[in-house]
């Protein structure tokens, strides 16, 4: 016997998985033939270093499973997201707090920076401002600017299931608090992402590497509200099957800080901006003392379930287990390796390694 752990959405999608599939009788044929087929994964990077901070909090909040928090940060302060257990994707917007309607623009960011921007790079907003409105300082994230969130569409389209947790919708619910409507959602920057390129030059999304401690800071360079959220993607590699808490900290800035600031900025800009405009009709973002947060598709509800599973298939399973990714938790390298195989069963989502 061996026991695999999932949330009803992952149990509904493997459901889904052996309904479509005449060779699959139940779950335990699933699981019996993922593990059968199971090869021993490649080892990961190393863990990086991370230093500790010295900064004074002035707001600090864990962001659970399933949701999304908007937080106000001033210019010369810093947004610190760190990972808790590891292994957690998270999507950012941001917005500036004076006027809604100029935000983060991904692409531009990703022209500007490149794919993945890290220490001394900006967040580009988008046109008519065009212009640095946060700068990375430091962390040991990694990002991804090639990968919308994930929405009701990718999880119906890939995955047959309508109802279940999605980057798209918790976004929503967090920036219901400033009044932001759903169509200001925008592409979010993919923190603690790993992506990298597949065998035909395309980017494919990898196993997270993050550990417990990473994290990112970014210094706002204009007034912003930041709006991190959990992915909502626990059927795939880029939060590794699971949906974790990830800590969210706004901090007052040090001077070490705008001078990295000032550093990222003046490397961005290289010979200045064209000279600022005024557009009217702006729509600054207050926050609704009314608001009480109300996330879609929660609580996820985790359940055991006993699989028959003969000596030689469980010896087969610690022989192939990823020890390197998820140490002594069983259930979650078991999970790895059945979600893992049934995705690539139903030809579903092109971009797993
Ligand atoms: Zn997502």
């Amino acid at each position: 016997m061996i026991t695999l752990r999932l949330n009803h959405q992952q149990n509904q999608f493997l459901r889904t998985v052996v309904e479509r599939d005449e060779h699959l009788g139940d779950l335990g044929d699933l699981v019996r033939a993922a593990l059968r087929e199971a090869t021993a994964p490649s080892p990961m990077p190393a863990a990086p270093s991370v230093v500790p901070e010295t900064r004074t909090a002035v707001e600090e909040h864990i962001l659970e499973p399933g949701t999304g928090k908007a937080f106000e940060v001033a210019a010369g302060r810093v947004v610190r997201i760190t990972q808790v257990e590891g292994h957690q994707c998270v999507d950012l917007n941001v917005f500036s707090l004076h006027d809604a309607r100029e935000r983060l623009h991904v692409g531009r960011t990703r022209g500007m920076q490149g794919l993945h921007p890290g220490p001394g790079d900006v967040l580009w907003s988008n046109a008519p401002w065009e212009r640095p409105i946060m700068a990375i300082i430091g962390g040991t994230a990694t990002t991804d600017t090639q990968f919308p969130f994930c929405s009701r569409l990718i999880y119906s389209a890939f995955f047959g299931l309508h109802d279940r947790t999605n980057c798209q919708e918790i976004q929503n619910e967090a920036q219901r608090e400033y009044g932001l409507d759903p169509w200001d959602l925008h592409e979010s920057l993919n923190l603690f992402m790993h992506t990298a390129p597949g065998p035909d030059g395309e980017p494919v999304i990898r196993r997270n590497v993050a550990r417990p401690g990473d994290h990112i800071e970014l210094v706002a360079l204009i007034d912003v509200l930041a709006v991190p959220n959990v992915c909502g993607d626990d059927l795939s590699n880029c939060s590794n099957f699971g949906l974790r808490p990830v800590r969210v900290t706004v901090e007052e800035g040090v001077p070490a800080d705008g001078e990295q600031a000032r550093t990222a900025y003046n490397r961005a800009v290289v010979l200045g901006l064209p000279p600022a405009r005024e557009f009217p009709g702006a729509r600054p973002l207050r926050r609704d003392p009314a608001y009480v947060a109300a996330f879609p598709h929660l609580p996820l509800r985790p359940a055991d379930v006993p699989i028959d599973a003969d000596e030689a298939l469980i010896r087969h399973f610690h022989q192939v287990k990823n020890l390197d990714l998820y140490g002594d938790d069983d259930a979650a390298a078991l999970r790895d390796i059945v979600l893992s195989w049934a995705i690539e069963r139903l030809g579903a989502f092109a971009g797993n390694d």
